[in-house]
């Protein structure tokens, strides 16, 4: 019997739960050619904001690469646009547990790539000066706040910003400054939190971000890439030698076949039923978020704000349920709807690939942040609730690069791969998808991307199969055989 981290995630389901952000849906949503192309130089799977970094990387670093993006159901439907709208690094908050997982010099590489990521998405969207990207994303800085719910949570976050001001470069130190409970409720109006930390943060409507890079990427390209909507992807295999002049990789859809001289795999929480060798090493999580509206008197920060609310893992005896560890929020600017996700769930209900359901105790307790931790006068309606695959690494950080034969079972080659963003998206996808074009069209990318995250045969063997990252999130518990999850 296989834990739940083991298990076959499956092909994404066909009926999921709709996410506010998909609200109207984007004209692009259901884009596809008529006829699937017989052959292409590079297939991506998955158009979630990762598979389409590593198209705009190679469109733009090849005038002449040909791109087929094949996607299992709608336009970026993935986890990227179900997500909290927080564009954020994690490594401020984590960089106790990177140091203590990958060293002082991986964690410091790790978290400038992270910060770097969040400037390059800014410079993406900007370099469509003429278009209406920035107006209709409304992608912006925010003043980010922590607030720590407990003393436990508080003072680790103490320790972990220690760490960071001591380890980062000077023009990263002091990003964020520590507030005592009763400051936090003076300056932030904030309720029932023993702490909290304030620094840059920022902001954006997901789904509109990357339909409306597609769109403008199809525009410009349209003679070199084909995106392929409704389009799952079954299998990967070799095409027999001597018959590989359309491509050395023969990829089996719901439309046919199609073949490549590469593949990338962007399919992030789902990837291990394509590549069964990575299960148990990247495995689906599942996220709960809603939109809830809290009445006109909430919002005295407005949408300029976004917020987290931190308290240490524990497990009810009782019910066995392990509290979240992390509720989020933003606020929509039109609607001032607080779009806030989190998780209070049994592991085996949080590992799981199905986002047709909610998960029902994280519902229960989502609805119950907001009146604990913010005055208002307003009964609370919750307008929308949803869920969305994540995909998790078992050591805590993506996993980027080509892709080894041990995974595979092919020859190491033309097959790379762009998952594992621990819940964190914006703080990585849009780097890691460059870098994967880079290295596909053989460019080094030693001097910007930390080693830490190459898929190599060390870490396979490492810390992919012993990580202990999200022990406080997922485990260490046990599944009905008693295994460590
Ligand atoms: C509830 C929730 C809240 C979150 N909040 C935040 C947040 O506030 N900030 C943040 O930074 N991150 C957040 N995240 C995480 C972030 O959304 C993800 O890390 C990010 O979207 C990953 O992007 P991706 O393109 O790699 O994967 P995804 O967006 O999951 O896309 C993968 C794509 O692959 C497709 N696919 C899968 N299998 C196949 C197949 N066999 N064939 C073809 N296509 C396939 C899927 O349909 C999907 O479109 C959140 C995630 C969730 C679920």
């Amino acid at each position: 019997m296989p834990t739940p981290l083991e298990r076959d995630p499956g092909l994404p389901v066909s009926d999921p739960t709709i996410p506010f952000w998909q609200l109207p849906s984007h004209p692009l949503a259901s884009t596809s050619s008529g006829r699937l192309p017989t052959s292409t130089d590079v297939v991506i799977f998955g158009s979630s904001m990762t598979g389409c970094s590593v198209a705009k990387g190679l469109l733009e670093g090849n005038p002449k690469i040909k791109v087929t993006v094949l996607e299992a159901r709608g336009l970026a439907s993935g986890a990227t646009s179900r997500n909290g709208g927080h564009i954020v690094s994690p490594s401020v908050g984590d960089f106790a547990e990177l140091v203590e997982c990958f060293g002082v010099k991986s964690a410091i590489e790790i978290a400038e790539f992270t910060l770097k990521n969040i400037e390059m998405t800014f410079d993406a969207v900007a370099e469509f000066p003429e278009s209406t990207l920035a107006r209709d994303s409304k992608i912006r800085r925010t003043t980010k706040v922590l607030a720590y719910t407990d003393q436990e949570a508080f003072e680790n976050a103490q320790h972990s910003l220690r760490l960071w001001n001591r380890h980062m470069p000077v023009n990263r130190k002091d990003l964020f400054t520590m507030m005592s409970s009763d400051e936090a409720k003076a300056k932030l109006g904030l309720r029932n939190v023993a702490g909290a930390s304030v620094g840059p943060g920022a902001a954006v409507w997901p789904y509109r971000l990357w339909c409306g890079l597609w769109s403008l990427l199809l525009e410009k390209h349209h003679d070199r890439l084909a995106v392929e909507t409704f389009t799952p992807v079954h299998a990967v295999s070799e095409a027999p030698r001597g018959e590989d002049r359309l491509g050395r990789y023969v990829v089996k859809t719901s439309r046919g076949e199609i073949r490549a001289s590469h593949v990338v795999y962007c399919t992030n929480g789902f990837t291990s039923h394509l590549l069964p060798s990575l299960r148990g090493k990247l495995f689906p999580f599942r996220g709960t978020m809603s939109a809830q509206d809290f009445g006109p008197s909430f919002p005295n920060h407005g949408a300029d704000r976004s917020w987290s609310l931190l308290s240490t893992p524990h497990v009810d005896e009782k019910s066995g349920v392990r509290s979240a560890s992390l509720y989020y929020l933003t606020q929509d600017t039109d609607t001032g709807y607080m779009m806030l996700g989190g998780e209070y769930e049994r592991p085996e209900d949080l590992v799981c690939s199905d986002d047709s359901k909610v998960n029902t105790r994280s519902s229960e307790e989502i609805v119950k942040v907001l009146p604990r931790h913010f005055e208002s006068s307003s009964t609370l309606r919750v307008k929308s609730l949803w869920s969305g695959i994540m995909g998790f690494s078992k050591d805590g950080i993506p996993m980027i690069g080509r892709l080894p034969e041990e995974v595979t079972g092919r020859r190491e080659d033309g097959e790379w791969i762009a998952a594992g963003f621990n819940g964190y998206g914006t703080g990585y996808c849009y780097s890691c998808g460059l870098a994967i074009a880079q290295m596909l069209l053989g460019k080094d990318v030693s001097g910007w991307v930390p080693s830490a995250l190459m898929i190599t045969k060390e870490r396979l063997r490492g810390s992919l199969s012993t990580g202990t990252f999200w022990d406080g999130l997922v485990g260490p518990s046990v599944d009905a055989e008693g295994s460590k999850l």
